[in-house]
């Protein structure tokens, strides 16, 4: 019997897994340098969580969720996470203790989606959250960062799409007029859609099929149907934006599929092209009645979640492979003991040292060493055991040299180190 991931799960391997660590090390910096600090909360949480603040007649919850029953519990595997967020905010009373919170996470999520490129079962999702602050001020902000990040990591042809969905009342209105615009054209509506007009019409405007969309080109737009205080918010977001110099385009039709978010609604897309139909990079929005409704104080809150796979296939050019500084090829038992110990010194002066302990010949462990891009090779056979010294090659400018053992760790710590410091271009 053979195993395999289960279907829409992948496996990153370690090659792959130096890229995704380089895109979380730069968000980590973006996001702390903006005053976020991190939350981890659990994969697993209540499904009653998800149910009521997603909303119930989303796909996610309708068909997404991964759910099971656990003795008494019905339990579900996160499918985003700002519900489980807002859970640890209202549970720990976070409220009471700061005006104002800003929380980050790096996680993964799970939906029982149909699998292609760029949507999968377990996704990584990295994503922040700021409670306290009504916006707009800190919605521009949020997007202008997460429009910086973008752009910092190469991805070009960069959409930021912004809308408001206004508040519980405008919803209300902007659900009824789109009743009333659709329900004479429900022959002509795809089969999802039409169901759609009972449970859910807003989603109608984000139907990929062709004959829906036709149809929601001439929809109402929810622009219209703001309150004066809505409307004010839009405004002020629109013109923090574009104080920050960050490209946008109102888009009226931009909804998103789960049913928590409030006023400011945002997107980003790359219209490069690599990611085809799953183009969405990020997505996010206000949610200012969620906090109260999961049983904490009236608290403004804006969010948005990012998909690290599609990230990582939108980005143009990987960092380079990390280089090994020092690959030590000891001959013999003693001789590797010897190395062991001598990589341990390296690695505490900052080097990064390999030892080969599989024995082999010269020449198989320096074509390791050339595997590995070794900058250096040190090699201790008999001869150099008896002299208390190491050949240490630079296999960069094949030269080579015989280095004394009890100086060896500073001298080559040194070494290693003027090759970083170097000008680009120059070589030794
Ligand atoms: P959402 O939580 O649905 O608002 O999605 C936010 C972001 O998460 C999207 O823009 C995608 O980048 C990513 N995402 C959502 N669902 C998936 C999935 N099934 N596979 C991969 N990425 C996803």
């Amino acid at each position: 019997m053979v195993f395999r991931a289960v279907k829409g799960m992948n496996d990153i391997l370690p090659d792959e897994a130096q890229r995704w660590q380089y895109v979380e090390n730069v968000f980590r910096q973006t996001v702390h340098r903006h005053g976020y600090s991190e939350v981890r909360t659990p994969v697993v949480e209540s499904t009653s969580l998800f149910v009521r603040s997603i909303g119930e007649n989303t796909d996610v919850v309708d068909k997404e969720m991964y759910s099971f029953e656990r003795h008494d519990d019905s339990l579900t595997l996160r499918p985003e996470g700002t519900a489980g967020a807002v859970r640890a905010y209202v549970e720990h009373a976070l409220h009471a203790k700061e005006p104002v919170s800003r929380w980050y996470y790096i996680g993964p999520m799970f939906r029982a989606e149909r699998p292609q490129r760029g949507r999968y079962r377990q996704f990584y999702q990295a994503g922040c959250e700021i409670y306290g602050d009504k916006g707009p001020v800190s919605d521009a902000e949020m997007i202008t960062m997460l429009a910086d990040f973008l752009k910092s990591l190469g991805i070009e042809g960069l959409e930021v799409k912004v809308n408001s969905l206004g508040g519980a009342d405008t919803r209300e209105r902007y659900r009824q007029a789109l009743l009333d615009y659709f329900r004479p054209f429900a022959e002509q509506l795809s089969e999802h859609a039409r169901g759609r007009l009972v449970s859910n019409p807003l989603r109608i405007l984000d139907s990929k099929d062709a004959r829906d969309q036709a149809l929601a080109e001439k929809a109402p737009s929810i622009l219209d149907c703001l309150a004066p205080e809505d409307r004010e918010h839009f405004a002020e977001l629109c013109a923090s934006l574009e104080s920050l110099g960050t490209p946008y385009r109102v888009d009226p039709r931009l909804v998103r599929g789960l049913d928590y978010y409030t006023r400011t609604l945002f997107e980003i897309v790359s219209m490069a092209g690599e990611l085809g139909s799953q183009n969405a990079l990020v997505g996010g929005g206000r949610y200012d009645n969620l906090v109260h409704e999961l049983g904490g104080p009236k608290t403004p809150a804006i969010g948005f979640a990012m998909g690290l796979e599609r990230l990582l296939l939108a980005i143009p050019s990987q960092p380079s492979a990390t280089e090994t500084d020092c690959f030590f090829a000891p001959l013999g038992a003693v001789a590797a003991r010897k190395c062991l110990v001598l990589a341990r010194d390296l690695r505490q002066n900052g080097i990064h040292a390999e030892v080969d302990g599989r024995g082999g010949s010269l020449k198989s462990l320096l074509r390791r060493a050339d595997a590995l891009r070794a900058r250096f090779a040190i090699i201790i056979g008999e001869s150099e055991l008896a002299d208390n010294t190491a050949m240490l090659k630079d296999l960069r400018q094949h030269s080579q040299q015989t280095i004394d053992l009890t100086t060896l760790p500073q001298a080559v710590a040194q070494l290693v180190h003027n090759t970083k410091t170097q000008p680009v271009g120059e070589s030794t």
